[in-house]
């Protein structure tokens, strides 16, 4: 991997303990998510999830250990990385009084993304947000929220994109639109994705390699069909359910 082409992401031995004397919550994770791939970061509540991806967007400091994003160690160069990186999660909500344009205006000047104007009036015809793009964000139903959030993760066209949950709490229908959407732009933009997620048919579906998560390490990885295999499984629940109850491979495929 030549320097003109480096990982979307390099993770080194990434490490977060919140207290001294606590047990890490995130312990010595390593991986290098190529460009181009979308992978799932799997565990459940309290896996460490969220705070993987708080440091891989340089917004809580890691205890130790390194994070190089599209080339630029976070540590020292974060704003080059940012710049080229988004984010979405359903924990953050958009600025409720700022309407869906202004707040798109907003994130737009924040990446600076060059021809804001235009950019968000592609968004607005491609998420079709036009009926509500002058109605404050905090007004939006559930749905509009959703696409407006995710027109906000795509305004600066990332080149790496961290998704917490994106499809937690919606209904089937705007779930399946916000899995096409995702798909159709890693496909056009050749983008990166890591996604945290419950839904084990959406990282079926999205991821080509799932990295499952307990406490704080990996306990294992590989595609979806390879952790079937072998785990013995009909379905990435199954395999998730045995690596989260600790069952050990021998006794899953039993
Ligand atoms: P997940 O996203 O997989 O549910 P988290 O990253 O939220 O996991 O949590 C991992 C561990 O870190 C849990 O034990 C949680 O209680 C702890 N934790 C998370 N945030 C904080 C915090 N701000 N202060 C102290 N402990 C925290």
């Amino acid at each position: 991997m030549g320097a003109m082409n480096p990982p979307a992401l390099l993770v080194e031995a990434l490490t977060k303990t919140y207290a001294a004397g606590t047990a890490p919550a995130v312990d010595g994770l390593t991986f290098t998510l190529p460009m181009g791939q979308t992978w799932g970061l799997l565990g459940g509540n309290g896996a460490g999830k969220s705070t993987t991806i708080a440091m891989l967007l340089g917004l809580l400091v890691p205890t130790s250990g390194r994070v190089v994003a599209l080339g630029h160690d976070m540590a020292r160069d974060r704003f080059a990385a940012l710049a080229r990186m988004n984010f979405s999660s359903p924990y953050i909500a958009l600025p409720h009084r700022l309407t869906v344009t202004e707040n798109l205006r907003v994130y737009a000047d924040l990446y600076g993304v060059p021809d804001a104007k235009r950019r968000i009036a592609d968004l607005v015809e491609q998420f079709a947000l036009g009926d509500f793009a002058t109605r404050p964000a905090g007004q939006l139903s559930a749905g509009q929220k959703t696409r407006v959030a995710l027109a906000k993760a795509l305004v600066n066209q990332p080149a790496l994109l961290l998704l917490d949950e994106p499809t937690a709490s919606l209904d089937p229908d705007t779930g399946d639109w916000v899995r096409t959407t995702l798909e159709a732009y890693a496909a056009q933009s050749g983008a990166s994705i890591l996604l945290a997620s419950h839904n084990m048919a959406e990282v079926e579906r999205l991821c080509s390699n799932v990295l499952m998560l307990k406490g704080g390490r990996v306990v294992d990885e590989g595609s979806p069909a390879a952790l079937l295999e072998k785990y013995g499984r009909d379905d990435l629940e199954e395999v998730f359910l045995d690596i989260a109850r600790g069952r050990a491979r021998a006794e899953a495929v039993a």
